[in-house]
Protein backbone atom coordinates (compact mmCIF):
# COMPACT_ATOMS: atom_id res chain seq x y z
CA UNK A 1 0.00 0.00 0.00
CA UNK A 2 0.75 3.70 -0.60
CA UNK A 3 0.50 6.28 2.25
CA UNK A 4 0.61 9.84 2.19
CA UNK A 5 1.61 11.36 5.17
CA UNK A 6 1.25 15.50 5.44
CA UNK A 7 2.33 17.55 8.07
CA UNK A 8 0.79 20.66 7.91
CA UNK A 9 1.62 23.79 9.70
CA UNK A 10 0.00 27.42 9.57
CA UNK A 11 1.47 28.75 6.22
CA UNK A 12 3.36 25.54 5.05
CA UNK A 13 2.23 21.65 4.15
CA UNK A 14 4.88 18.71 4.00
CA UNK A 15 4.46 15.53 2.48
CA UNK A 16 5.90 12.60 1.44
CA UNK A 17 4.02 9.57 -0.20
CA UNK A 18 5.97 5.89 0.93
CA UNK A 19 5.05 2.85 -0.78
CA UNK A 20 5.09 0.34 2.50
CA UNK A 21 6.03 -2.37 0.35
CA UNK A 22 9.82 -1.37 0.60
CA UNK A 23 9.52 1.56 2.86
CA UNK A 24 10.83 3.74 0.14
CA UNK A 25 9.87 7.24 -0.35
CA UNK A 26 8.01 7.80 -3.44
CA UNK A 27 8.09 11.37 -3.91
CA UNK A 28 8.31 14.46 -1.49
CA UNK A 29 7.50 18.10 -0.97
CA UNK A 30 6.44 21.29 0.06
CA UNK A 31 3.96 23.86 -0.05
CA UNK A 32 5.35 27.14 1.34
CA UNK A 33 3.02 30.62 2.02
CA UNK A 34 -0.29 29.34 2.53
CA UNK A 35 -2.63 31.64 2.43
CA UNK A 36 0.21 34.26 1.65
CA UNK A 37 0.96 35.96 -1.96
CA UNK A 38 3.60 33.89 -3.14
CA UNK A 39 2.61 29.89 -2.85
CA UNK A 40 4.93 27.85 -4.06
CA UNK A 41 4.58 24.12 -4.30
CA UNK A 42 8.18 21.97 -4.64
CA UNK A 43 7.87 18.77 -5.97
CA UNK A 44 10.71 16.17 -5.47
CA UNK A 45 11.04 12.90 -6.97
CA UNK A 46 14.54 10.91 -6.51
CA UNK A 47 16.12 10.41 -10.25
CA UNK A 48 14.01 13.33 -11.79
CA UNK A 49 14.84 17.25 -11.63
CA UNK A 50 12.15 19.45 -8.90
CA UNK A 51 9.06 20.48 -9.87
CA UNK A 52 8.43 24.36 -8.98
CA UNK A 53 4.85 25.48 -9.35
CA UNK A 54 4.26 29.12 -7.96
CA UNK A 55 0.34 29.43 -7.82
CA UNK A 56 -2.03 30.83 -5.19
CA UNK A 57 -2.84 28.74 -2.44
CA UNK A 58 -5.36 30.83 -0.40
CA UNK A 59 -6.05 27.40 2.07
CA UNK A 60 -4.87 24.10 2.40
CA UNK A 61 -7.75 22.23 0.10
CA UNK A 62 -6.18 24.43 -2.81
CA UNK A 63 -2.06 23.40 -1.38
CA UNK A 64 -3.56 19.28 -1.03
CA UNK A 65 -5.31 19.45 -3.97
CA UNK A 66 -1.93 20.79 -6.37
CA UNK A 67 0.10 17.69 -4.08
CA UNK A 68 -2.71 15.13 -5.82
CA UNK A 69 -2.32 17.22 -9.21
CA UNK A 70 2.02 16.34 -8.45
CA UNK A 71 1.94 12.84 -7.43
CA UNK A 72 -0.59 12.27 -10.14
CA UNK A 73 0.66 14.34 -12.77
CA UNK A 74 2.02 12.00 -16.35
CA UNK A 75 5.60 13.86 -16.21
CA UNK A 76 6.20 14.23 -12.80
CA UNK A 77 3.93 12.10 -10.75
CA UNK A 78 4.32 8.94 -9.47
CA UNK A 79 1.33 7.12 -9.46
CA UNK A 80 -1.96 7.03 -12.10
CA UNK A 81 -4.55 7.70 -10.25
CA UNK A 82 -5.45 8.97 -6.43
CA UNK A 83 -7.06 5.41 -6.05
CA UNK A 84 -3.59 3.70 -5.60
CA UNK A 85 -2.98 6.54 -2.70
CA UNK A 86 -4.30 3.65 0.39
CA UNK A 87 -4.69 6.39 3.16
CA UNK A 88 -3.10 9.35 4.36
CA UNK A 89 -1.28 9.95 7.82
CA UNK A 90 -1.14 13.19 9.56
CA UNK A 91 1.30 14.45 12.16
CA UNK A 92 -1.26 16.32 14.70
CA UNK A 93 0.68 17.98 17.49
CA UNK A 94 -1.60 17.85 20.51
CA UNK A 95 -4.10 14.90 21.37
CA UNK A 96 -4.77 16.17 24.80
CA UNK A 97 -5.37 13.55 27.18
CA UNK A 98 -8.07 11.69 25.02
CA UNK A 99 -5.78 10.09 23.10
CA UNK A 100 -3.20 7.39 23.49
CA UNK A 101 -2.73 6.24 20.39
CA UNK A 102 -2.79 6.95 16.68
CA UNK A 103 -6.67 6.96 15.28
CA UNK A 104 -8.48 6.60 12.65
CA UNK A 105 -10.56 10.24 12.29
CA UNK A 106 -13.89 10.46 12.45
CA UNK A 107 -16.27 13.05 13.82
CA UNK A 108 -15.23 12.76 17.00
CA UNK A 109 -11.48 12.96 16.51
CA UNK A 110 -11.75 16.10 14.73
CA UNK A 111 -13.70 17.10 17.72
CA UNK A 112 -11.05 16.75 20.08
CA UNK A 113 -8.20 17.95 17.87
CA UNK A 114 -10.49 21.15 17.99
CA UNK A 115 -10.92 21.01 21.77
CA UNK A 116 -7.05 20.71 21.75
CA UNK A 117 -6.70 24.25 20.04
CA UNK A 118 -5.40 25.83 23.49
CA UNK A 119 -3.24 23.25 23.86
CA UNK A 120 -1.48 23.37 20.33
CA UNK A 121 -2.72 27.18 18.91
CA UNK A 122 -0.32 27.62 16.45
CA UNK A 123 -0.13 23.50 15.14
CA UNK A 124 -3.55 21.98 15.91
CA UNK A 125 -5.67 24.21 13.55
CA UNK A 126 -3.00 23.95 10.73
CA UNK A 127 -3.22 19.63 11.30
CA UNK A 128 -7.25 20.01 11.38
CA UNK A 129 -6.93 22.00 8.06
CA UNK A 130 -5.13 19.49 6.77
CA UNK A 131 -7.70 16.41 7.62
CA UNK A 132 -10.33 18.63 6.55
CA UNK A 133 -8.87 19.28 2.88
CA UNK A 134 -7.71 15.86 2.52
CA UNK A 135 -11.98 14.78 3.10
CA UNK A 136 -12.78 17.63 0.79
CA UNK A 137 -9.94 16.85 -1.88
CA UNK A 138 -10.01 12.88 -1.83
CA UNK A 139 -13.10 12.07 -0.23
CA UNK A 140 -14.05 8.36 1.30
CA UNK A 141 -10.10 8.32 1.82
CA UNK A 142 -9.14 7.36 5.18
CA UNK A 143 -7.41 9.58 7.08
CA UNK A 144 -5.64 8.51 9.88
CA UNK A 145 -4.04 10.93 13.29
CA UNK A 146 -0.63 10.85 14.46
CA UNK A 147 -0.40 12.88 17.89
CA UNK A 148 3.17 14.27 18.83
CA UNK A 149 1.97 13.69 22.38
CA UNK A 150 1.20 9.90 22.08
CA UNK A 151 4.86 8.65 23.19
CA UNK A 152 4.41 10.97 26.75
CA UNK A 153 1.06 9.73 27.65
CA UNK A 154 2.48 6.56 28.42
CA UNK A 155 4.90 7.87 31.19
CA UNK A 156 4.02 7.83 34.20
CA UNK A 157 1.63 9.86 36.83
CA UNK A 158 4.92 10.64 38.69
CA UNK A 159 6.32 12.04 35.75
CA UNK A 160 3.54 13.99 34.30
CA UNK A 161 1.94 16.04 36.92
CA UNK A 162 3.18 19.06 37.60
CA UNK A 163 3.04 19.98 41.65
CA UNK A 164 0.70 22.44 41.37
CA UNK A 165 -2.88 22.29 42.28
CA UNK A 166 -4.88 19.03 40.61
CA UNK A 167 -7.97 20.94 39.89
CA UNK A 168 -5.89 22.58 36.90
CA UNK A 169 -5.41 19.11 35.34
CA UNK A 170 -8.90 18.18 36.13
CA UNK A 171 -10.41 21.80 34.87
CA UNK A 172 -7.46 22.36 32.21
CA UNK A 173 -5.58 18.75 31.67
CA UNK A 174 -2.97 21.12 32.20
CA UNK A 175 0.15 18.02 32.60
CA UNK A 176 3.63 17.04 30.97
CA UNK A 177 2.85 15.70 27.71
CA UNK A 178 6.20 15.46 26.27
CA UNK A 179 6.10 16.48 21.97
CA UNK A 180 8.65 15.08 19.17
CA UNK A 181 6.44 11.86 20.54
CA UNK A 182 7.00 10.14 16.84
CA UNK A 183 10.58 10.65 16.96
CA UNK A 184 11.33 9.42 20.58
CA UNK A 185 8.96 6.05 19.39
CA UNK A 186 10.80 5.44 16.66
CA UNK A 187 14.58 6.27 17.48
CA UNK A 188 13.68 4.71 20.94
CA UNK A 189 12.49 1.36 19.21
CA UNK A 190 15.14 1.39 15.79
CA UNK A 191 17.63 1.87 18.59
CA UNK A 192 16.52 -1.70 20.17
CA UNK A 193 16.65 -3.33 17.08
CA UNK A 194 19.36 -1.99 15.43
CA UNK A 195 21.57 -2.17 18.40
CA UNK A 196 20.04 -5.71 19.14
CA UNK A 197 18.86 -5.26 22.64
CA UNK A 198 16.16 -6.79 24.97
CA UNK A 199 12.92 -5.82 23.23
CA UNK A 200 11.08 -6.00 26.40
CA UNK A 201 13.77 -4.67 28.69
CA UNK A 202 16.57 -2.17 27.26
CA UNK A 203 16.77 1.31 29.22
CA UNK A 204 17.28 3.79 26.23
CA UNK A 205 17.75 7.68 26.49
CA UNK A 206 16.99 9.31 22.80
CA UNK A 207 18.72 13.23 22.25
CA UNK A 208 16.36 14.78 19.86
CA UNK A 209 19.00 17.84 19.02
CA UNK A 210 17.36 19.72 16.48
CA UNK A 211 16.43 23.14 16.02
CA UNK A 212 13.68 22.19 19.04
CA UNK A 213 15.15 19.55 21.30
CA UNK A 214 13.84 16.93 23.72
CA UNK A 215 15.03 14.08 25.52
CA UNK A 216 13.14 10.84 26.39
CA UNK A 217 13.81 7.80 28.58
CA UNK A 218 11.97 4.48 27.64
CA UNK A 219 11.59 1.06 28.73
CA UNK A 220 11.20 -1.29 25.96
CA UNK A 221 10.20 1.25 24.15
CA UNK A 222 7.58 2.33 26.39
CA UNK A 223 8.41 5.76 27.66
CA UNK A 224 9.45 6.39 31.70
CA UNK A 225 9.54 10.23 30.71
CA UNK A 226 10.35 12.89 28.46
CA UNK A 227 11.50 16.62 28.60
CA UNK A 228 9.14 18.29 26.82
CA UNK A 229 6.20 19.53 28.86
CA UNK A 230 2.69 21.19 28.58
CA UNK A 231 4.35 22.74 25.80
CA UNK A 232 7.23 22.58 23.62
CA UNK A 233 9.21 25.18 26.10
CA UNK A 234 10.20 22.78 29.05
CA UNK A 235 13.73 21.19 29.16
CA UNK A 236 16.60 21.29 26.89
CA UNK A 237 18.12 24.76 25.62
CA UNK A 238 17.28 24.78 22.16
CA UNK A 239 17.59 26.68 18.68
CA UNK A 240 15.41 29.61 20.09
CA UNK A 241 13.57 28.15 23.45
CA UNK A 242 14.61 28.89 26.72
CA UNK A 243 13.68 25.52 27.98
CA UNK A 244 13.71 25.24 31.86
CA UNK A 245 13.54 28.28 33.62
CA UNK A 246 12.01 29.72 36.34
CA UNK A 247 8.43 31.35 36.26
CA UNK A 248 9.39 34.06 38.12
CA UNK A 249 11.27 35.10 35.53
CA UNK A 250 8.59 35.62 33.52
CA UNK A 251 6.57 37.87 36.04
CA UNK A 252 10.15 39.95 36.69
CA UNK A 253 10.58 40.76 32.94
CA UNK A 254 6.21 41.57 32.94
CA UNK A 255 7.02 44.00 35.65
CA UNK A 256 10.24 45.39 34.80
CA UNK A 257 9.65 45.72 30.91
CA UNK A 258 5.99 46.27 30.57
CA UNK A 259 5.74 43.39 28.94
CA UNK A 260 2.34 41.01 28.99
CA UNK A 261 2.97 37.24 29.86
CA UNK A 262 1.93 36.33 26.01
CA UNK A 263 5.19 38.99 24.99
CA UNK A 264 7.28 37.32 27.64
CA UNK A 265 6.47 33.52 26.64
CA UNK A 266 7.19 34.93 22.92
CA UNK A 267 10.54 35.56 23.99
CA UNK A 268 11.25 32.51 25.81
CA UNK A 269 9.40 30.36 22.65
CA UNK A 270 11.45 32.58 19.68
CA UNK A 271 14.00 34.59 20.89
CA UNK A 272 16.25 32.72 23.76
CA UNK A 273 17.89 29.28 23.60
CA UNK A 274 21.18 29.50 21.75
CA UNK A 275 19.95 32.66 19.63
CA UNK A 276 19.01 34.66 23.02
CA UNK A 277 22.26 33.44 24.83
CA UNK A 278 24.66 34.10 22.24
CA UNK A 279 22.97 36.78 19.83
CA UNK A 280 24.76 35.43 16.84
CA UNK A 281 22.08 32.57 15.35
CA UNK A 282 19.81 29.67 16.28
CA UNK A 283 21.50 28.01 13.75
CA UNK A 284 24.31 25.91 16.05
CA UNK A 285 26.99 26.12 13.00
CA UNK A 286 26.78 29.75 12.89
CA UNK A 287 27.10 29.55 17.27
CA UNK A 288 30.01 27.56 16.82
CA UNK A 289 32.14 29.66 14.25
CA UNK A 290 31.85 32.67 16.81
CA UNK A 291 32.49 30.89 19.74
CA UNK A 292 35.65 29.58 17.53
CA UNK A 293 35.79 33.00 16.95
CA UNK A 294 36.54 34.35 20.16
CA UNK A 295 32.74 35.14 21.01
CA UNK A 296 32.26 34.54 24.79
CA UNK A 297 28.47 33.90 24.78
CA UNK A 298 28.78 31.95 22.31
CA UNK A 299 30.81 29.81 24.07
CA UNK A 300 29.33 30.20 27.07
CA UNK A 301 25.93 28.95 25.14
CA UNK A 302 26.97 25.91 23.69
CA UNK A 303 28.46 24.71 27.08
CA UNK A 304 24.96 25.47 28.77
CA UNK A 305 23.40 23.55 26.03
CA UNK A 306 25.44 20.28 26.26
CA UNK A 307 25.52 21.09 30.30
CA UNK A 308 21.61 20.80 29.91
CA UNK A 309 21.92 17.51 28.07
CA UNK A 310 23.82 15.85 30.20
CA UNK A 311 21.50 16.94 33.58
CA UNK A 312 18.94 15.42 31.72
CA UNK A 313 21.08 12.15 30.76
CA UNK A 314 21.89 12.07 34.64
CA UNK A 315 18.47 12.44 35.65
CA UNK A 316 16.78 9.44 33.31
CA UNK A 317 20.04 7.19 34.50
CA UNK A 318 18.28 7.47 38.00
CA UNK A 319 14.82 7.18 36.76
CA UNK A 320 14.91 4.07 34.98
CA UNK A 321 18.09 2.99 37.59
CA UNK A 322 20.23 2.56 34.52
CA UNK A 323 20.91 2.82 30.77
CA UNK A 324 21.50 0.31 27.99
CA UNK A 325 21.88 2.71 24.96
CA UNK A 326 21.79 6.24 24.50
CA UNK A 327 21.01 7.58 20.78
CA UNK A 328 21.33 11.11 19.22
CA UNK A 329 19.26 12.22 16.60
CA UNK A 330 17.62 14.88 14.67
CA UNK A 331 19.23 18.26 12.77
CA UNK A 332 22.61 18.33 15.59
CA UNK A 333 22.48 14.60 16.88
CA UNK A 334 22.98 13.46 13.35
CA UNK A 335 25.34 16.05 12.35
CA UNK A 336 27.51 17.25 14.72
CA UNK A 337 30.24 14.99 15.73
CA UNK A 338 31.79 17.58 18.06
CA UNK A 339 28.57 17.95 20.20
CA UNK A 340 28.53 14.17 20.73
CA UNK A 341 31.87 13.92 21.73
CA UNK A 342 31.77 16.60 23.98
CA UNK A 343 28.53 15.42 25.64
CA UNK A 344 30.16 11.82 26.05
CA UNK A 345 33.88 12.86 27.10
CA UNK A 346 32.56 15.67 29.68
CA UNK A 347 29.97 14.12 31.48
CA UNK A 348 29.66 10.30 30.85
CA UNK A 349 32.31 9.21 31.76
CA UNK A 350 31.09 8.05 35.24
CA UNK A 351 28.50 5.95 33.13
CA UNK A 352 31.71 4.02 31.87
CA UNK A 353 30.47 5.91 28.19
CA UNK A 354 33.35 5.93 26.04
CA UNK A 355 32.99 7.53 22.14
CA UNK A 356 35.07 6.33 19.37
CA UNK A 357 36.46 8.99 17.46
CA UNK A 358 36.25 6.96 14.17
CA UNK A 359 33.05 5.65 14.20
CA UNK A 360 31.55 8.79 15.38
CA UNK A 361 33.24 10.55 12.40
CA UNK A 362 29.59 10.42 10.76
CA UNK A 363 26.53 12.17 9.75
CA UNK A 364 22.92 11.03 9.21
CA UNK A 365 23.33 6.91 9.70
CA UNK A 366 22.37 4.59 11.68
CA UNK A 367 25.68 3.99 13.65
CA UNK A 368 27.46 2.39 16.55
CA UNK A 369 29.74 5.44 17.85
CA UNK A 370 31.02 3.78 21.09
CA UNK A 371 34.15 1.78 21.86
CA UNK A 372 33.89 -2.01 21.95
CA UNK A 373 34.47 -1.51 26.12
CA UNK A 374 32.03 1.32 26.46
CA UNK A 375 29.29 0.08 29.67
CA UNK A 376 26.94 1.92 27.87
CA UNK A 377 25.89 1.76 23.93
CA UNK A 378 26.02 5.31 22.43
CA UNK A 379 24.20 5.45 18.62
CA UNK A 380 23.71 7.27 15.99
CA UNK A 381 20.00 6.88 14.84
CA UNK A 382 18.19 9.25 12.40
CA UNK A 383 14.68 10.26 12.74
CA UNK A 384 12.33 9.08 10.66
CA UNK A 385 9.14 10.92 11.47
CA UNK A 386 7.26 10.46 7.85
CA UNK A 387 7.77 6.65 8.16
CA UNK A 388 6.72 6.12 11.56
CA UNK A 389 3.87 8.13 10.54
CA UNK A 390 3.04 5.87 7.26
CA UNK A 391 3.51 2.64 9.64
CA UNK A 392 0.89 3.77 12.41
CA UNK A 393 -1.22 4.70 9.22
CA UNK A 394 -1.11 1.35 7.44
CA UNK A 395 -1.39 -0.75 10.74
CA UNK A 396 -4.65 1.33 11.74
CA UNK A 397 -6.24 1.15 8.12
CA UNK A 398 -5.37 -2.21 7.58
CA UNK A 399 -6.75 -3.20 10.68
P1 LIG B 1 16.18 19.95 12.76
O1 LIG B 1 15.26 20.82 13.56
O2 LIG B 1 16.23 18.54 13.24
O3 LIG B 1 15.98 20.06 11.28
O4 LIG B 1 17.66 20.53 13.04
C1 LIG B 1 18.04 21.76 12.51
C2 LIG B 1 19.27 22.27 13.21
O5 LIG B 1 20.35 21.32 13.11
C3 LIG B 1 19.82 23.53 12.58
O6 LIG B 1 19.26 24.66 13.17
C4 LIG B 1 21.29 23.46 12.87
O7 LIG B 1 21.53 24.27 14.00
C5 LIG B 1 21.59 22.04 13.23
N1 LIG B 1 22.60 21.45 12.35
C6 LIG B 1 22.45 20.91 11.14
N2 LIG B 1 23.65 20.49 10.65
C7 LIG B 1 24.58 20.77 11.60
C8 LIG B 1 26.01 20.57 11.72
N3 LIG B 1 26.72 20.01 10.75
N4 LIG B 1 26.60 21.00 12.84
C9 LIG B 1 25.88 21.58 13.82
N5 LIG B 1 24.57 21.77 13.77
C10 LIG B 1 23.90 21.39 12.68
Amino acid sequence: MKILVLNCGSSSLKYQLIDMENESVLAKGLCERIGIEGSKLTHKVAGKDDFELETPMPDHSKAVSLVFDALTDASHGVVKSVDEIGAVGHRVLHGGTKFTESIVVNDEVKKVIRECFDLGPLHNPANLMGIEACEKVVPGKKNVAVFDTTFGMAIPEKAYYYAIPTEYYEKYGIRRYGFHGTSHTYVSNETIKFGNLDPKNAKVIVCHLGNGASISASIGGKGVDTSMGLTPLEGLIMGTRSGDIDPAVVQFICNHENKSVDEVLNILNKKSGILGMSGVSSDFRDVEKAAEEGNHMAKVGLEAYRYRIAKYIGAYVAAMNGVDAIAFTAGVGENDKKTRKLIVDEYLGYLGAKIDDERNDVRGEERLISTDDSKVKIFLIPTNEELAIARDTLRLVEA
